[in-house]
């Protein structure tokens, strides 16, 4: 590895080359290695593996954390979408309307319960819905609408829950991003008709590998989801509906539930984190060449990516740049869904917003565990790239 240029400029003292992760798993399991180790062998002597007691301790509390009567444990992130729209008897012949700038779980879901994906552009600023765009794709087979609350920002939920009403729709938010996120002082997981939470490794609350819960304040609606996840099966050996495997196991629940009494101070972090990255980005006067996100109004931001935008020439040479000194990076998401080769079927009808983030975009390390020293690190090697290759318009930058 390089060291930030050093013959190129004698004059000013280079900063030290670091290793930056994009992500603080790592740091964060060692830190609660011990705990964690303990949580794991309870569960190990208490022979209770799947669902059962720890399961319904870690339901309880994310309830709390989303601020909703129900909350129900399954496999993953992509399983809650699943269930949630399998719940709502979504199928054949209906549409759901979903922003194609997310993670794939969000659209095939719907996909895989035969259900028509209309894909809806973003919002340039939030990176959320643009709710005037989904209103126009709303049409009578429309049942429902999958808004993702995308790096830790909630969508405009109240519009978008209006929007619902007026159409009779029903709302599953994509809150896989976006655990202890608020608009207007609620809590994401409690601003639609269910939302779906992931605790893959690299959200802000991860397991020691796959988990997902879905929040609900409808009883009902979650016993259909308790029902769902477990074969449509109950009771045992009667099936009165189809469901799918899908059971959190007690060793992901224990260790989640470790981590959650960090969770407000890790999302504390992050919110410093990203202040720390404006008033770095600030100072260096670089404000003008890339955009920098920000906290909507009404939005408690939780800052599960901070994702900048840069002159698309630019964002692979920089991205390759930064690698070269040793910062991780990541492009959230390269290739919008409308235009993935699976879903060709459906049209590729442009989505100017959601095309153009895709071009600019780069999600700079934001995790609780990192060292101010290395966000100055970052943001002197993006600026070393500026002064370098800024003005510069070929792709050849870097
Ligand atoms: C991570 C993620 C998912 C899927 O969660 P898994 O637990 O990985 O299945 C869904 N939607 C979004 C927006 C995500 O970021």
């Amino acid at each position: 590895m390089n060291p930030c240029p050093r013959k190129s400029q004698p004059q000013k003292a280079s900063p030290q080359e670091m290793q930056v992760p994009l992500v603080g798993i790592a740091r964060e399991t060692q830190q609660l290695q011990e705990q964690l180790i303990e949580a794991l062998s309870g569960v190990v002597r208490s022979g209770r593996f799947v669902l059962g007691p720890t399961v319904e301790e870690l339901e309880r509390q994310i309830a709390q954390v989303a601020g909703v009567r129900c909350a129900v444990g399954c496999a993953s992130g992509s399983d809650a979408l699943l269930l949630a729209l399998m719940a709502l008897g979504i199928g054949p012949g209906d549409e759901v309307i979903v922003p194609s700038y997310t993670f794939f779980a969000t659209a095939s879901a719907p996909w895989r319960l035969g259900a028509r994906v209309v894909f809806a552009d973003i919002e340039p600023t939030g990176f959320t819905l643009d709710v005037d765009d989904v209103a126009r794709r709303i049409t009578p087979q429309t049942k429902a609408i999958v808004p993702v609350h995308l790096f830790g920002q909630c969508a405009d939920m109240d519009r978008l829950r209006q929007l619902a009403h007026q159409h009779g729709l029903h709302l599953i938010e994509d809150a896989a991003q976006a655990i202890g996120a608020t608009l207007e002082g609620r809590a994401a997981g409690s601003l639609g008709t269910v939302g779906c939470f992931s605790f893959y490794p690299t959200k802000n609350l991860g397991g020691l590998g796959d988990g997902g819960m879905l929040t609900t304040d409808d009883p009902q609606l979650a016993q259909r989801l308790r029902l769902l996840r477990l074969h449509g099966m109950n009771p045992r050996y009667h099936h009165a509906v189809v469901g799918i495997n899908s059971r959190l196991d007690a060793l992901q629940a224990a260790a989640l539930l470790v981590k959650l009494p960090q969770l407000r101070q890790w999302t504390a972090l992050r919110v410093q984190n990203a202040a720390r990255y404006h008033q770095l980005f600030r100072q260096h006067g670089l404000t003008g060449w890339l955009t920098l996100p920000s906290a909507l109004p009404g939005r408690g931001h939780v800052w599960n990516q901070y994702v900048i935008r840069v002159p698309a020439p630019h964002r692979d040479p920089l991205r390759q740049y930064l690698a070269r000194r040793g910062v991780s990076t990541e492009v959230y998401y390269p290739i919008p869904l409308h235009q993935q080769p699976c879903f060709a079927a459906l049209g590729r009808e442009p989505l100017p917003h959601t095309e153009q983030a895709a071009r600019e975009t780069i999600a700079l390390p934001i995790f609780p565990q990192l060292q101010p020293q290395e966000q100055r690190y970052v943001v002197e090697c993006i600026a070393r790239y500026v002064e370098q290759h800024g003005r510069e318009e070929s792709e050849a930058a870097a």
